[in-house]
């Protein structure tokens, strides 16, 4: 069995759920919600709601700790391949797969197998 974890939503504890009523009858607290696991942020918040809460508060202070970027970063032609498809037509059930560079618009036709393969990249890295 695997550790709970709480959410890490700042104001978790505030939403008047069922679920987050806990205690017994003289002693009830609404609580953080915890769980094995959550599907919101990495895994540590429990909803959508919680996470944008956790942003307000730290969102800045965590950008400015880590890195607040301050120059654009650039996709170059090496760098701005990726990978679509097209429907052949109504009779056949089939697509056409290609990669197409965002920015010089080439389109190179690849097979579904190549479509399909995650490690089948044009990109240099
Ligand atoms: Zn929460």
């Amino acid at each position: 069995m695997s550790e709970l974890k709480l959410c890490q939503g700042t104001r978790c504890h505030t939403y008047h759920t069922q679920d987050r009523l806990k205690g017994s009858k003289d002693n009830k607290t609404i609580q953080t919600r915890r769980r094995s696991n959550f599907y919101y942020g990495n895994g540590n918040f429990c909803s959508l709601n919680c996470q944008n809460d956790w942003f307000s508060e730290y969102g800045t202070k965590a950008i400015d700790h880590f890195g607040r970027l301050t120059e654009p970063k650039h996709l170059t032609e090496d760098n701005a391949w990726h990978k679509g498809y097209d429907w052949r037509g109504s009779s056949d059930q089939s697509h056409l797969y290609y990669f197409i560079n965002a920015i010089t618009k080439e389109r190179r036709t690849i097979t579904e197998e190549q479509y399909d393969d995650r490690n089948y990249v044009l990109n240099t890295n």
